[in-house]
């Protein structure tokens, strides 16, 4: 059988890190099946689904190169198929309508509550013989078996069974017409042929009752995977401080889509020891029964270190294009500095994300002011004679790395002082800091005539 396996976020929301492993596993699943990997939107709650949430989803899973075979496919726009089964139910006695008011509802509740039972609705009008109410649009309700149980093996968790007796009837279709989340993801897993519902945890209780209404239908089971949750570092639940942010922010923040894919493939989920692999591998290796049974632990550490390994070996020109947009907010003219992939070229081994290469790369497109204290330490009046002498063999030498290297060792030795002594001053004047590459590198790739007017302008202010 032709694996198919979806991925059914409710547009409520942003596409977070839990959302986007879901979608990884499943995508995964397919692919190393040979399978189809289908995106529905459960956009039936009214009232929070947007269209931008809806972006948001498509956006990130372009972003992350999760590709689909088919869809989006929408439930607001199947609604006339859910009719259609509901009436089926209705039709063979498989399911009523309940004409119980709001208010009636939350009494029942009230008393359940207090007589110490957990509240259910009670089956008043599963079998009732009694005139509806006037002026009562009444919702639709499965009968659910009231007896026996329901066992089903989690390819995750194992095997789970549930009494039927814990199971209330549930409503299929609100009075409006819409139907509830049970209902429609069943009729659109079976409707699209899914052969793996691979899903987060905290739908394991909602399996059961979606067993029963396919059940009803002599439909073919699919095969459940319920994935365990993704806990913040400190343990408690993602919370957005720790990382349960949109995908897309991780876009923002410089990392690249790969690292991401390859840290959200390995939260819960591992092949032996290998932590940095492509999509290709992952396809090759994924395997449901290879993922944990408790939660993962979100590590932003390791994301960070990920995200490195990706950038050390990423195409020079790909990275300078993702880094212009940072270097333009901050003020940078590129085209006034030097090619963007030979700096991105010396500076990406030192860095974590596409932020912190631009960070690292402003003082290319511009001066950046040393701080008092970096002054004060390397702009002093005992620098300032090597500085200048420095300056006057710069105007004159040819202007490759290796040749300004040579320059400052031929000061040093000719001021009887260490290499440092001089590449601090110069990284100060120069860069406005010291943690850069070899000066060299940087004064090369900077240009002469840039760096000579940096030093002068520090020359100037520099007391005798
Ligand atoms: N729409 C559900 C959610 O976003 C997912 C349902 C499912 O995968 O069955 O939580």
């Amino acid at each position: 059988m032709m694996v198919r396996t979806r991925f059914a976020p409710s547009p409520t929301g942003y596409l977070h890190i839990g959302g986007a492993r879901t979608a990884l596993f499943s995508w995964a699943y397919a692919r190393k099946h040979g399978g189809k990997f289908i995106l529905r939107i459960e956009d039936t709650d009214l009232e929070r689904s947007t269209q931008q949430s809806i972006q948001a989803i498509l956006d990130g899973m372009a972003w992350l190169g999760l590709d689909y075979d088919e869809g989006p496919f929408y439930q607001m726009q199947r609604l006339e198929r859910y009719h259609e089964v509901a009436e089926q139910l209705l039709q063979n006695n498989q399911a009523y309508y309940c004409y119980a008011s709001k208010a009636e509802l939350e009494e029942m509740r009230e008393q359940q509550l207090s007589a110490g039972l957990k509240p259910r609705y009670d089956g008043r009008w599963r079998d009732s013989s009694k005139t509806p109410p006037a002026g009562i649009k009444p919702v639709i309700r499965f009968k659910n078996p009231l007896e026996g149980h329901v066992t089903f093996n989690d390819q995750i968790k194992g095997r789970i069974t549930v009494a039927n007796n814990e199971l209330d009837d549930l409503v299929l279709l609100r009075s409006d017409g819409v139907p509830t989340y049970n209902f429609s993801v069943v009729i659109d897993d079976l409707d699209m042929n899914i052969t793996q519902v691979i899903r987060g945890d905290d739908h394991v209780n909602n399996t059961p009752r979606q067993i029963n209404i396919l059940k009803a239908l002599n439909a073919p089971l699919p095969e459940y995977a319920h994935v365990p949750m993704i806990l913040g570092a400190n343990g408690e639940r993602l919370s957005k401080r720790h990382g349960a942010v949109s995908v897309i922010q991780y876009r923002e923040d410089g990392y690249l889509p790969e690292a991401l894919l390859n840290y959200l493939a390995r939260l819960g989920w591992s092949h032996g020891d290998e932590e940095i692999f492509c999509r290709e591998q992952l396809v090759e290796w994924f395997d449901l029964t290879a993922i944990n049974r408790s939660p993962a632990k979100f590590n932003p550490e390791k994301l960070h270190w990920i995200n490195q390994q990706y950038l050390k070996t990423a195409d020079n020109d790909r990275l300078a294009e993702l880094t212009v947009s940072f270097l333009t907010k901050d003020n940078c003219q590129i085209d006034q500095g030097p090619d963007l992939a030979l700096v991105v070229d010396l500076l990406k081994e030192r860095v974590n994300t596409i932020e912190e290469l631009a960070d690292a790369a402003v003082y290319f497109y511009r001066p950046l002011e040393p701080s008092n204290e970096l002054k004060e330490q390397h702009l002093t009046a005992e620098a300032k004679p090597i500085m200048s002498g420095l300056l006057e063999k710069f105007n004159q030498i040819e202007w490759t790395r290796e040749v300004i290297h040579q320059e400052i060792k031929s000061i040093a030795k000719a001021y009887d002082v260490k290499f440092p002594k001089i590449a601090m001053p110069l990284r100060v004047m120069v860069t406005g800091e010291i943690h850069t590459p070899s000066i060299d590198a940087v004064l090369a790739l900077l240009g002469r005539e840039e760096t000579l007017a940096r030093i002068n302008n520090h020359l100037s202010n520099i007391p005798d």
